[in-house]
C-alpha cells in the first residue's frame, strides 16, 4: 500500500485536496470523476455507489462524467459542497502527469445548472452581517445588521437592512439554501440551511463598496439607492461576492445591480403566520393543493412562477403601489382576448432569466441556445398582445412593461439563421449549425458527404470490376475504411488489394484510392467539428453579451405573466378587485376560502360576510367544532395577503384598509423536536403577537389556550383578547369553542360576538357554515362525536356527564376572570354545591323603595359586618 500512495497522481490529488478540505473533491480521470479516502467513504454512502480501492488500498469511488449531474444533484441535496477538478490539458499532449485544476465548486447556494434547480423557485445564497457574539434565539442581537442575497442562476442581487425583522423570518422568506456568516457570530440556522463561515474582515462595508463599484463599473454607489442603514448589508454583499469568486474562479455569471429591499411599505408576515396560512408550504408535508400559491399559480413561465412566489411572500402595505398592480390585473381581467393572446405567446417562452445567465457564463448547450431562440421568437407576439392590452398609457404598470420589454429581434434572427431547428444537447454530437450559415462549414460538409457518396460509388465499381457481388466498403476505428470480401470469393481479389485483417467470415483490404479518400473524409469530420465549435461559441457569446437586455426582458415578462395569470384565475374562479386604501375597515362580502372552495364541488362553499370597523374591531367567533370557524379566520388572512400582493380576492366585494402586520395563530402545532411543549410554543407565539402588533395590524387567533386546562385556557384567552382590545386596538378575530368567552363583548366596547350557524334538529346537528351575529349557546362537541360515529351508549353517557358539569360551572357575568382574583373565583370548584350566598339572597329580597334612608343605612352596616365576619371565617 505504501508505495503507490505516493505516486505522482496521488501527490497531485493531495496538493489539490489540501486547498479544498471542506469539500468533496471530484477528481477527473478520463471518463470518470474519482473520489478518494474520506471523500470516497462519504460519497459512496450518500450516493449508494460502490466503494472500491486502488491497488494500494486507498479507498475510492467514481461516477461517470456523463451522469455526473445527477450525482452532484444528490450530493448538493444532502448539503455537501463539491469541488470539480478537471484535466486542464489534453492528455494526449501532456508530458508526464496531466495538469488538473479545480474549475468550480458547487454548493447548495451556488448553483447554475438547470439540472439542479427547481424552476419555480429562486435559489438564494445569503450572507448575514451581524455583530459578534450571540445573535439570540431568534437572531435578535444588538448593533446594526444586514443581509445580502444572490441567486446565481437568475442574477438577482438583493440587499436588506434587517431592521426589526427576525433573521429566521428573512431566511425562510427567501428560502435561503446556504448562509455565509462571520466566524464570531453564534447563531442557529433553520434546519436544512448550509452554514459557511468567513473571517470578520470580509464583511467590511468599505471594501464592499469599492468591490461593487468596480464590478458594476460605476464611480460610486450613489445611484443604487444604498443608504447608510444598508452599510452592514453592503458588507455582507462583499463577503458574498468574495465567496462566490472562490467558488467560480473563472468569473461569476452576470449579476443584476443590487436592489435594496426595505421593510417599510411591506406587509410583515412572520414565519408562524406563513406556515399557519399555508401560503407556500402545506402544514402537512407532501399534501397537494393545500397552499395559497398552488391555488393562484396560473403562471406559464418559470420567471412568472418565481415572481409570484416572491410577491406572495412579501405583500405590500402601500395602497398606491398595490393599486398600481391591481390596475394591471384589472385591465388583463377585462380583456379576455388580449389576455389569451399574451398567455398563448408566453407559453412558448422558456426560462429566459436562467438560460440567458448560462449563455453569459459560456455554459449554455446547443439545445439551450435553441430554447432561447424559440423563446425570443415568441416575443413579438407577446409585445403585440401587450400593446393592445396596455393601450397608449405609459404611466401604468402595464405601460411601463412596454419600455422594458425588448423583443430581442436581432438575437432571434441570428440564432434562427445559425442554429438547426432542433439542436442536440451536446456540441460533440454535431449538426448544430444550420446549412447556409457559414461557407466554410458548408464546404467541409460537402466534402464529407461527397466522400461518402464516392465510397458508395466505389463499392459499386469494385463489385463490377472484381465480380464479387458481396464486396462491401466498411469502416472501423482501428483500420479506418476497408473493402471486405468473404472467404468464398477470396480467389477473385485483385493483386493491388492490400490485406489488413482476417476474420472468421472473410478478409479486409485497403487500396491507395480508398486511403486517400479516407483522409479527406476524416479530416473533414474533424474540421467540421472544430468549425461548428467556433461558430456555436460565437453565437453563444453574442447572446451572452446581451445578457442585460435578456434579463431585463425576462423580468418584464415575469410581471406580465403574473398579472395575466392572476387575471385569468380571477375570471375563472370569480374573484373581485378589492378596494385597497389607508382606512381601518376590513369588509368582505360573500367571501370564500380560496383553497378549500377549490376542493369542493363548484358553488358548494358557503360564502360569508365579515366586517371589521373601529366600532367593531374585535370579533369573537364561537360555534361547534367543524362549523367553519378556522376556515373563516384563515379566509380573512388569505384575502388580506392576496389584496396586498396586488391580486383579486375570492369574494363578491372587498374593502381592505392596508394592514402593516398579519399574525395568525391557528390550531396546535407541535415543536417537540426543539424540546418545547405544544403549549409553550403556543404561548411564546402568542407573546410575540402581543409584543409586535400595532393598531394597524390584523390578528387572527384560533383556539388560543387550548393546550392547557380549560380554566387556564379561558383565562389566558380572556386576558389576551382584553389586551388586544384595550391596549393594541388592532383588528382581531378570535375563534374559539370556549363559549364562556362570549361574555367578553358585554364589557369590551369594540368587541362583537359572531357565531357560525348550525341547525339543531333535536337529535342531530346540521352545519350551515354561515357566519351570523350572536353567540353560540353551547359547543355541540357531543353532537360532533355522534356524527363521528361514537357508540350510542357513550354519547348518552356523555350527555349525562355534560349536564352535571354545566350545572357546576358558571362564569360570573360581566366579571373578567383575571381581574380581582382574590374576590370571586371564576368557576366554583368541581363537586362543590352551587349553594347561593345567603347575603345575596337577602339583598335580592330587599324592597329598597319600602325602606327609609336610616333603615337602609342600618341594613348596609349590618351586611358589612357580616361580610367582614365571613371573610375571617373563610
Ligand atoms: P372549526 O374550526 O369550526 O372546527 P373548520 O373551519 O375546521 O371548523 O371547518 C370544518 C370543515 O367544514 C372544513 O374542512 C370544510 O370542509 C367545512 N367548511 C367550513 N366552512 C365552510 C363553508 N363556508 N362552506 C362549506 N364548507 C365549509
Ligand atoms: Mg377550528
Amino acid at each position: 500500500m505504501t508505495q503507490d500512495v505516493s505516486t505522482p497522481l496521488m501527490q497531485q490529488w493531495r496538493e489539490i485536496k489540501a486547498r479544498h478540505q471542506d469539500k468533496i473533491l471530484f477528481y477527473r480521470m478520463g471518463d470518470f470523476y474519482e473520489v478518494f479516502y474520506d471523500d470516497a467513504l462519504l460519497a459512496s454512502k450518500l450516493l449508494n455507489i460502490t466503494l472500491t480501492s486502488r491497488g494500494d488500498g486507498v479507498p475510492m469511488a467514481g461516477v461517470p462524467v456523463r451522469a455526473a449531474t445527477e450525482y452532484l444533484r444528490q450530493l448538493i441535496a444532502c448539503g455537501q459542497r463539491v469541488a470539480i477538478c478537471e484535466q486542464v490539458e489534453d492528455p494526449k499532449l501532456a508530458k508526464g502527469l496531466v495538469r488538473r485544476e479545480v474549475i468550480e465548486t458547487i454548493t447548495p447556494g451556488a448553483l447554475l445548472d438547470d439540472g439542479y434547480l427547481e424552476g419555480k423557485r429562486n435559489n438564494f445564497l445569503v450572507a448575514l452581517a451581524l455583530p459578534a457574539g450571540a445573535a439570540g434565539g431568534r437572531g435578535e442581537g444588538t448593533g446594526p445588521r444586514g443581509l445580502a442575497a444572490i441567486d446565481l442562476s437568475t442574477g438577482e442581487f438583493l440587499l436588506e437592512a434587517l431592521a426589526d425583522r427576525s433573521i429566521e423570518d428573512a431566511l425562510l422568506a427567501l428560502g435561503a439554501a446556504e448562509v455565509v456568516l462571520p466566524v464570531d457570530v453564534e447563531l442557529r440556522l433553520p434546519d436544512g440551511v448550509l452554514e459557511t463561515r468567513r473571517e470578520r474582515w470580509e464583511f467590511d462595508a468599505e471594501l464592499a463598496r469599492e468591490e461593487i463599484a468596480r464590478r458594476f463599473r460605476v464611480a460610486s454607489l450613489d445611484g443604487f439607492g444604498i443608504g447608510s442603514t444598508e452599510a452592514p448589508a453592503l458588507g455582507a454583499a462583499g463577503a458574498l461576492l468574495r465567496y462566490l469568486g472562490e467558488l467560480q474562479p473563472a468569473g461569476l455569471p452576470h449579476l443584476a445591480r443590487p436592489v435594496v429591499r426595505r421593510s417599510e411599505g411591506r406587509l410583515h408576515v412572520d414565519e408562524m403566520t406563513r406556515r399557519n396560512l399555508e401560503l407556500v408550504e402545506p402544514l402537512r408535508a407532501g399534501t397537494r393543493n393545500a397552499t395559497l400559491l398552488e391555488a393562484i399559480d396560473c403562471t406559464v413561465t418559470p420567471m412568472g412562477a418565481r415572481l409570484l412566489r416572491q410577491w406572495l411572500l412579501a405583500p405590500l402595505a402601500d395602497p398606491a403601489e398595490i393599486n398600481r398592480r391591481l390596475d394591471a390585473v384589472e385591465v388583463a381581467a377585462r380583456d379576455t382576448l388580449g389576455r389569451g393572446r399574451i398567455r398563448e405567446a408566453l407559453e412558448g417562452v422558456r426560462d429566459l432569466e436562467r438560460l440567458g445567465g448560462r449563455a453569459a457564463a459560456g455554459r449554455a448547450t446547443p439545445r439551450e441556445l435553441g430554447a432561447l431562440r424559440d423563446s425570443f421568437q415568441r416575443l413579438p407576439d407577446v409585445l403585440e398582445g401587450l400593446r393592445s392590452l396596455a393601450g397608449r398609457e405609459r404611466s401604468t404598470a402595464l405601460g411601463a412593461l412596454l419600455e422594458e420589454l425588448d423583443p430581442l429581434g436581432d438575437l432571434a434572427a441570428e440564432l434562427a439563421r445559425g442554429l438547426v431547428d432542433r439542436p442536440p444537447v451536446a456540441l460533440a454530437d454535431g449538426g448544430v449549425i444550420r446549412p447556409g450559415y457559414d461557407g466554410e462549414l458548408d464546404e467541409l460538409r460537402q466534402l464529407r458527404d461527397g466522400g461518402k457518396q464516392y465510397l458508395a460509388a466505389l463499392q459499386e465499381r469494385e463489385r463490377e470490376r472484381t465480380g464479387i457481388p458481396s464486396l462491401k466498403v466498411g469502416f472501423n476505428k482501428v483500420f479506418g475504411y476497408y473493402l471486405e470480401v468473404t472467404h468464398t470469393h477470396k480467389s477473385r481479389v485483385p493483386p493491388e488489394y492490400e490485406r489488413r485483417q482476417t476474420l472468421a467470415s472473410g478478409e479486409r483490404y485497403v487500396t491507395p484510392e480508398l486511403k486517400a479518400y479516407e483522409e479527406k473524409i476524416l479530416g473533414a469530420e474533424e474540421r467540421i467539428a472544430a468549425r461548428e465549435g467556433e461558430l456555436f461559441a460565437a453565437l453563444r457569446a453574442r447572446v451572452g453579451a446581451a445578457i442585460e437586455r435578456i434579463q431585463r426582458t425576462a423580468r418584464a415578462l415575469a410581471r406580465l405573466d403574473v398579472w395575466t395569470a392572476l387575471a385569468d384565475g380571477a375570471v375563472r374562479h370569480r374573484y373581485v378587485r378589492p378596494v385597497v386604501d389607508h382606512g381601518f375597515e376590513l369588509a368582505l362580502k360573500g367571501s370564500r376560502h380560496p383553497v378549500i372552495e377549490r376542493l369542493m364541488p363548484r358553488e358548494s362553499f358557503i360564502p360569508n360576510d365579515v366586517e371589521f370597523s373601529p366600532a367593531a374591531r374585535v370579533l369573537l367567533v364561537t360555534g361547534p367544532n367543524m362549523a367553519g370557524k378556522s376556515t373563516i379566520l384563515r379566509q380573512i388572512g388569505l384575502c388580506v395577503v392576496l389584496a396586498q400582493m396586488g391580486a383579486f380576492v375570492p369574494a363578491e366585494a372587498a374593502r381592505i384598509g392596508v394592514v402593516d402586520r398579519l399574525f395568525t395563530r391557528v390550531g396546535a402545532s407541535d415543536n417537540l423536536a426543539q424540546g418545547q411543549s405544544t403549549f409553550m410554543v403556543e404561548m411564546s407565539e402568542t407573546g410575540a403577537i402581543l409584543h409586535n402588533a400595532t393598531a394597524r395590524s390584523l390578528v387572527l387567533l384560533d383556539e388560543i389556550g387550548r393546550g392547557t386546562s380549560t380554566y387556564d385556557g379561558v383565562a389566558i384567552a380572556w386576558a389576551v383578547t382584553e389586551h388586544l382590545h384595550d391596549r393594541v386596538g388592532c383588528k382581531t378575530m378570535f375563534a374559539t369553542h370556549y363559549h364562556e368567552l362570549t361574555q367578553l363583548p358585554e364589557r369590551l366596547q369594540h368587541a362583537r360576538n359572531l357565531t357560525v350557524a348550525v341547525r339543531d334538529t333535536g337529535d342531530t346537528v346540521v352545519f350551515l357554515h354561515r357566519l351570523q351575529p350572536g353567540a353560540a349557546d353551547r359547543s355541540y362537541g357531543i353532537h360532533v362525536a355522534q356524527l363521528a360515529g361514537l357508540p350510542a351508549r357513550v354519547i348518552a353517557r356523555a350527555e349525562e356527564v355534560l349536564a352535571t358539569l354545566e350545572g357546576d360551572h358558571r362564569v360570573v357575568p360581566g366579571r373578567p376572570p383575571t381581574r380581582d382574583p382574590g374576590q370571586l373565583a371564576l368557576f366554583a370548584e368541581r363537586g362543590e354545591p352551587p349553594a347561593p350566598d345567603p347575603m345575596v339572597e337577602e339583598l335580592r329580597a330587599l324592597d329598597v323603595n319600602a325602606l327609609t334612608p336610616l333603615e337602609a343605612l342600618n341594613r348596609l352596616a349590618e351586611l358589612q359586618r357580616r361580610a367582614a365576619a365571613s371573610r375571617e371565617r373563610g
